[in-house]
């Protein structure tokens, strides 16, 4: 498993609570394939998270989710979605 990394590239609005609320209620995942209603990303997706990104997702909102969402966001287009 590669190594964390930080990314300078964000287009996801973050602090956009609406927004990430939407994707977790919905059930398409943010790499189009289908995901479980409430799950921050599909199976696929949140299986190839290094575990302490996979713990992160599990903060409240407004308590850590945003950050950690976006660093799973970060992390899956380098070296799921690249
Ligand atoms: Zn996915």
């Amino acid at each position: 498993m590669p190594k964390r990394i930080k990314l300078k590239v964000k287009n996801i609005p973050l602090n956009d609570s609406i927004f990430l609320l939407k994707e977790l209620k919905s059930n398409e995942c943010a790499c189009g394939s289908y995901k479980k209603e409430g799950n921050s990303f599909c199976y696929k997706c949140y299986s190839g998270l290094p575990d302490d990104m996979q713990k992160a997702l599990y903060q409240r909102f407004g308590n850590g989710y945003e950050m950690a969402y976006d660093d799973a966001i970060g992390w899956l287009k380098v070296w799921e979605w690249g």
